[in-house]
């Protein structure tokens, strides 16, 4: 498959029909056993590309970072116009009225919609398998689960369903399916990427980020939707609007990372991020710190204590978001409504109990519970106090380093049905990725290898608004390490 920035050279050149290849894609969509999309956008998509065919040439066109690029697009992201359900039986047949402030960006720099992911019903899981349409299916083996919650965007990208794709990341939701899949996926440092129209599950721990094959895909991706943004007031002012050739900064002409990339970089390696870990992961990744080091960096381990804490902090926090947030989810101003209208707390009630899954009543119930009278103090207020610590121990091991490697995933992708029965199993294995979301630093999880053929995910983690180093070592690991 062409990458992104290959794609978008050709299509400015008149060296590839726009049309073509976002029709061969829909091929590909139609003939897939994997269940990536909800809702696909072929008229639209193709009368675009047509525009773009015809259009290319024009200086307009030609100064749009992403002119004719098929994206997909994560149902949790507000669509004017398309169907947006967040993987939910109770947004079925919603319709957002307004965009998004990152799709405002895609489309203003010629990116073209190809359709909406599945997803983790409302993006809580880790698998893909709470969704309402059904599960997401790995493509490098159909048995197993894709990761989630961003699983349908990952499984898309990596099996050229797609060619780049937007996912949002709430304790790992970017980062567990691109590591699943083998491919790209960054999230971006909080604040750094505006969060309008992101239909919301946990707003302090959330971002919406990129997914694609190849670092530089993801770094371009992420130069747009980075945007200014008055309408988030959470946004943090660090570039201006539009695109700023960020992507480009680190590259030189022949696009070869400059070899000061990697050298005298300071790897700092945490133990807590091995325990429990299988011994093949924890290989794969000492193997890239290796290479890293081959290159010109140095490492050092160090103990982050209060990472024990992590899961039950984040855990606490999401539901307790989730509960508020999810409140609005009435019947009467979205998605479903069905049956006859009764008195409002028989009507609220049902639509409730039957537009839900199990896994979003559960944290509702479970994040009311845990704001409640006598209990906010024991749980709510306490796990703030701990992600206080844990964004400390971030800010203090990335003093005397500038950046942190883990792995993704304490292990490969498993099985579909292996741990959907059981809920804390599937808490357990945000293990590594929820911390990073507490703190609020940014991170990416790059392919690094293989295990029982599926593949590995090296997770490197940086200081608040330091995408660009995370992407210059990311690259340099593409060019020269795997
Ligand atoms: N698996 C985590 C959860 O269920 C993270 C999901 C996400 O990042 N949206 O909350």
């Amino acid at each position: 498959m062409v990458t992104a920035i290959d794609a978008i050279a050709g299509i400015k050149s008149g060296q590839i029909s726009c049309e073509t290849l976002i029709a061969e894609i829909y091929e590909r969509i139609e003939r897939s056993k994997l269940n990536c999309y909800i809702t696909l956008t072929r008229e639209s998509a193709l009368e675009e590309a047509r525009d773009v065919d015809k259009r290319y040439a024009e200086p307009d066109f030609q100064r749009k970072t992403l002119l004719g690029v098929p994206i997909a697009i994560k149902d949790s992201i507000s669509t004017a116009g398309i169907q947006t359900t967040c993987a939910s039986r109770i947004l079925t047949g919603y319709v957002p009225p307004y965009d998004a402030t990152v799709i405002e960006a895609l489309k203003r720099e010629g990116a073209i919609i190809i359709g909406k992911t599945n997803m983790d019903e409302f993006c809580m899981g880790t698998s893909t398998e709470t969704s309402y349409y059904g599960p997401t299916k790995n493509p490098h083996d159909l048995t197993r689960v894709p990761g989630g919650s961003s699983g349908g965007s990952a499984a898309a990208v990596a099996a050229g369903e797609a060619l780049i794709a937007l996912g949002s990341d709430t304790g790992g939701s970017i980062r567990c399916p691109a590591s699943f899949c083998g491919i790209v996926g960054l999230k971006p440092t909080y604040g750094f990427v505006s969060r309008y129209g992101l239909i919301a599950y946990a707003n302090s721990l959330e971002q919406i980020g990129p997914i694609a094959t190849t670092v530089k895909d993801t770094a371009l991706l992420l130069d747009v939707i980075a945007a200014r943004d008055w309408r988030d007031s959470t946004q943090v002012k660090v570039k201006t609007e539009g695109p700023s050739n960020y992507h480009c900064s680190w590259l030189n002409e022949t696009g070869i990372v400059p070899g000061d990339a990697i050298s005298g970089l300071r790897i700092g390696v945490p133990r807590e991020f091995f325990e429990g870990c299988d011994p093949e992961v924890a290989r794969a990744i000492w193997n890239s710190i290796h290479k890293f080091e081959e290159l010109g960096a140095t490492y050092e381990e160090l103990s982050m204590r209060n990472m024990k804490y992590a899961l039950a902090a984040y855990y606490v926090i999401a539901m307790s978001e989730a509960s508020s947030n999810l409140a609005r989810f009435d019947g009467l101003r979205y998605g479903l409504r069905e049956g006859k209208d009764e008195d409002w707390h028989t009507t609220f009630s049902r639509i409730r109990g039957d537009g839900f899954g199990e896994e979003v009543k559960r944290r509702i119930i479970l994040g009311t519970y845990a704001l409640s009278a006598g209990y906010y103090g024991k749980y709510y207020l306490k796990a703030l106090k701990v992600r206080t610590l844990i964004k400390r121990e971030f800010e203090e091991a990335l003093k005397t380093h500038d950046i942190l490697a883990m792995p993704t995933m304490p292990f490969v992708a498993f099985k579909l049905g292996e741990r959907i029965q059981d809920p804390l199993s599937l808490y357990l294995a945000d293990v590594n990725t929820v911390s990073i979301n507490l703190a609020g630093v940014p991170s990416i999880s790059i392919p690094c290898g293989f295990s029982h053929n599926m593949p590995i995910g090296l997770q490197l983690v940086g200081r608040y608004f330091e995408e660009d180093l995370i992407l210059r070592v990311a690259e340099a690991y593409e060019q020269r390490g795997s």
